[in-house]
C-alpha cells in the first residue's frame, strides 16, 4: 500500500497551520525526505504487522514511513499541539483509518486510529518519553525514532530498560552522540553512553544524515544507530551498582581506576583490591574497560545484589 510520505511543502503547510513553531529545546527538527524515511524504516527491519514504539513523532514524518511498511505504531509525543495534529495527518494519508475518541488519565492523552478490521494501527500518547513506565495495546519488539537531541541517551536507555520486548533499535541522533554509542573499549569515543548502551544491545552506526533533510535544520549532522538485544553479562550485582561504578569510572576522564573508584570502595587500597579481582590492571582508566569488566569490579566491590 503506497503512502504519500511528508515532503518540504507539506510540512510546512502542516506546521503554518496548525501554528507550530519547532523549539530547541524539545529538538524539534522534523524530516524533509521521503528517502531519509525510507532509509530508517529499511535499516530497522520493520516486519509488517509488527508492534513498533515511536518517540517523538512530531508532525508524523516516520510515523508515516512506518505505517507504510504495515507495522503498527505507538508513538509517545510531548508536544500536545503536535500530538494531536497527528491523527488528523496520518488519517489523511493513510486510506481506511478511523479516529477513535481520546482518552485522559492523570499523566496521558491516549488516541487511537483502527483500521476497517479494527485493528489499532496507531496510538498516539501525548507524554514525556521519559516517564512512561508502560505502552498502551501489545508490547513493542522495535524502537523507531528521529529522538530529541537533548534527551537522546537518556530515553534510549530508559526505553531498553522498561521494555523488554523491545529487541532492536533504529535512532536517529547527532552523529557526534552515535559515535559515542557505537564505541568499542579503547576508543577515544567511548564513555558513559557506550558502556551503557552495551549493557542492553550491541550498537553500530550504519548511516550519516546531513543537516539540510530537516526543518529547520540543526547545527549538527545526525547519523543512525542499530541496536540489537543482548543478554547483559551475567553478574550477581545489580544493574544500578554497575552503573555507578561506570559513572565512577568515567568522572574524572584521565583518572586511573584505583583512584576513581576510592570514593565507591571506601578507599583507593580497596578499588585497587577490586580492580586486581576483576581481572584488570588498576592503572589502567575507564576508557579501557568493557561493560563486563565493570559488572566484575562492581561484584568485587561487594556492591548490592538485585
Ligand atoms: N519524528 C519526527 C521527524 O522525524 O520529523 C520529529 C523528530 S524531532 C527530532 C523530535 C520530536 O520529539 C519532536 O516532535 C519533539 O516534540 C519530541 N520530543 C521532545 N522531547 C520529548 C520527550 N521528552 N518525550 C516525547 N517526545 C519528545
Amino acid at each position: 500500500s503506497a503512502i504519500a510520505l511528508l515532503g518540504p511543502a507539506e510540512i510546512r503547510a502542516l506546521a503554518e497551520r496548525a501554528g507550530v513553531r519547532p523549539t530547541k529545546t524539545l529538538g524539534q527538527n522534523f524530516l524533509l525526505d521521503a528517502g531519509t524515511v525510507r532509509k530508517i524504516v529499511r535499516q530497522a527491519d520493520v516486519r509488517a504487522g509488527e508492534r513498533v514504539v515511536e518517540v517523538g513523532p512530531g508532525l508524523g514524518s516516520l510515523t508515516l514511513g512506518l505505517l507504510e511498511a504495515g507495522a503498527d505504531v505507538v508513538a509517545v509525543e510531548i508536544d500536545p499541539v503536535l500530538a494531536t495534529l497527528l491523527p488528523e495527518t496520518v488519517a489523511a494519508h493513510v486510506p481506511g483509518l478511523t479516529v477513535g475518541d481520546a482518552t485522559q488519565d492523570d499523566v496521558s492523552r491516549t488516541v487511537v486510529l483502527r483500521d476497517g478490521d479494527g485493528r489499532a494501527r496507531l496510538t498516539v500518547v501525548t507524554q514525556d518519553a521519559l516517564t512512561v513506565t508502560a505502552l498502551p495495546g501489545e508490547p513493542p519488539s522495535a524502537l523507531v525514532a528521529n529522538l530529541p537531541y537533548n534527551v537522546s541517551v537518556p530515553v534510549l536507555l530508559t526505553f531498553l530498560e522498561r521494555f523488554g520486548s523491545l529487541e532492536r533499535g533504529l535512532v536517529m541522533v547527532q552523529a557526534e552522540v552515535a559515535d559515542r554509542l557505537a564505541a568499542p573499549p579503547g576508543s577515544r569515543t567511548y564513555g558513559v553512553p557506550s558502556v551503557k548502551a552495551a549493557w542492553y544491545a550491541a550498537a553500530r552506526r550504519t548511516a550519516t544524515v546531513g543537516r539540510a533533510v530537516f526543518w529547520p535544520a540543526p547545527n549538527v549532522d545526525s547519523a543512525l544507530v542499530r541496536l540489537d538485544r543482548r543478554e547483559p553479562p551475567t553478574t550477581t550485582v545489580a544493574r544500578t551498582e554497575v552503573f555507578a561504578v561506570v559513572d565512577a569510572a568515567f568522572a574524572q576522564r584521565r583518572k586511573m581506576l584505583r583512584s576513581a573508584l576510592a570514593g565507591l570502595a571506601g578507599s583507593s587500597s580497596a578499588a585497587e583490591a577490586a580492580v586486581r579481582a576483576a581481572g584488570l590492571d588498576p592503572q589502567a582508566r575507564g576508557e579501557q574497560v568493557d561493560v563486563a569488566g565493570f559488572a566484575r569490579i562492581a561484584e568485587a566491590l561487594g556492591l548490592a545484589r538485585p
